[in-house]
């Protein structure tokens, strides 16, 4: 009846090293899927964007009409994807498409059962903190303390995994209703810095995370947070869970799983 499309690459300093796999893989894999669907009379799809694709914001919250960009290869698979989709959903009214732009996911299931697993040393803020506190890594590195935010540390708007899983089924609910293409930025619509991230994980958890400041990290915008307000209109959704559960489950998960899966 419809697929829920998830799978890509999503590391951007490796799109910019091995940007024809991005392309391969993401573009080309998500060309084949419509294909397959249409071969078969499928015309219900979600799709899991990313708020990178809005490129460096020039004002905030991210609104889903605001302009777009992509500032690495990775930003311009997605964005790639997302005019295929239009046009895709412009030329034949029987598809209905639901382009969901995450916004930073973090977190795992409750139950410690279902969690990230990173392949090596972790890219990302939230799991790069679970291995320091697991004592598989020795300290995190904050990548910079000088940007015009509060605190000085670059400012995310971090859902929790569980929230960002609903989405998905809310989106599928609403695609029933005939509904063409819409698109729809999924976050808490709440910024939280790193420093705000690393001192929440240690009073969810009474885990305190060593770090030390660390140069600027390169294309890092100082400050990404949504708009969350078309989704809960549109779709009756809205993140219900806080930095305090984001930290106590990615950390429950690690936990139980040292070693991953
Ligand atoms: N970050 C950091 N140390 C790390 C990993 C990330 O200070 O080891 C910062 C990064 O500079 C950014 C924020 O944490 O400001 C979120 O980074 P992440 O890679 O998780 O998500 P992004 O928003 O870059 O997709």
């Amino acid at each position: 009846d419809a697929v829920i499309h998830f799978a890509g690459l999503k590391a951007v300093g490796e799109s910019t090293a091995i940007p024809l796999r991005y392309y391969q893989n993401n573009v080309g894999g998500t060309a084949n899927l419509l294909e397959a669907m249409n071969q078969h009379g499928v015309k219900n799809l979600v799709f899991s964007s990313s708020c990178t694709v809005y490129g460096a914001p020039e004002s905030l919250p991210l609104r889903e009409d605001f302009p777009l960009e992509a500032v690495n290869p990775y930003g311009q698979t997605k964005l790639t994807i997302e005019y295929m989709l239009k046009d895709l959903a412009a030329s034949d009214p029987a598809w209905n498409i639901s382009i969901l732009r995450y916004f930073n996911p973090v977190g795992a299931h409750p139950s410690g059962e279902i969690g990230e697993d990173p392949l090596g040393i972790p890219n990302n803020l939230m799991p790069y903190i679970t291995k320091v506190a697991v004592g598989e890594l020795q300290e995190l590195s904050v990548f910079g303390d000088d940007y015009d935010t509060p605190d000085g540390t670059c400012i995310r708007d971090y859902i929790h995994v569980v929230d960002l899983a609903r989405g998905h089924l809310d989106a599928l609910k609403k695609l029933d209703a005939d509904t063409g293409l819409m698109i729809h930025n999924l976050g808490t619509g709440q910024g939280c810095s790193v420093l705000e991230l690393v001192n929440g994980f240690a009073d969810a958890t009474g885990e305190r995370i060593p770090y030390r400041i660390a140069g600027r990290r390169a294309g890092d915008a100082p400050a990404v947070y949504a708009d969350a307000a078309l989704a809960k209109r549109e779709l009756g959704w809205r993140a219900e869970r806080g930095i305090e559960e984001m930290c106590r489950d990615a950390w429950n998960w690690q936990r139980k799983n040292p070693g991953g899966y």
